[in-house]
């Protein structure tokens, strides 16, 4: 996959985060696309939308990569699909794409607490080795990513998970410091 590809599907994993905010989910999207640069499924989370037999939702693991998991079926060759998302995926999503055999995860913007980064090494942990991961190739899509989220992780995440936020995305996340946080 060309750096030009990579580019093109991080900005669509970003499109599909902006359309989960506008639903009243979290602020994330993937897209798994395959090697001849087809989109196999598309995903956003969900967890502000009801759950149905057509996809997951309402719940706390309706997380934009399960989306396109559930979206797409069994998968035929996924070692030689690529998961792009707009925010580094936690332990269920990176887990899951490791269960599934997904050849190489990209993604646009870190997540200091939720992702799976923070726990784990991405390539030395014995059930992730085999799937590739690149993480923030592009400072301007990693830049729209954290101003996206941002809010979301000073709104959902524990103090000590915001000021892991804050102290890697220090620009984005400067001016938040009034925004009040649930049950503050
Ligand atoms: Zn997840």
């Amino acid at each position: 996959m060309s750096a030009e590809q990579d580019r093109h599907f991080l900005q669509h994993a970003l499109r599909l985060a902006r359309e989960a905010q506008e639903s009243g989910s979290s602020p994330v999207g993937a897209v798994l696309v395959g090697p001849d640069g087809k989109v196999i499924a598309e995903g956003q989370n969900r967890t502000g939308e009801k759950f149905g037999p057509e996809r997951v939702g309402g719940a706390s693991l309706a997380h934009a990569e399960m989306d396109a998991f559930f979206r797409a079926g069994k998968l035929e060759d996924p070692e030689t699909l690529t998961l792009y998302t707009s925010l580094e995926p936690c332990l269920m999503c990176g887990g899951g794409s490791a269960l599934l055999q997904v050849g190489r995860i990209v993604w646009a913007t870190d997540d200091a607490w939720g992702g799976s980064g923070r726990l784990i090494a991405w390539d030395e942990h014995q059930a992730m080795k085999d799937t590739v991961t690149t993480a923030t190739p592009f400072a301007d899509l990693e830049h729209d990513g954290a101003l996206l989220f941002a809010p979301e992780a000073k709104k959902s995440f524990p103090a000590e998970g915001w000021a892991l936020w804050q102290k890697r995305y220090p620009q984005e996340t400067a001016g938040l410091e009034d925004v009040k946080g649930k049950g503050e």
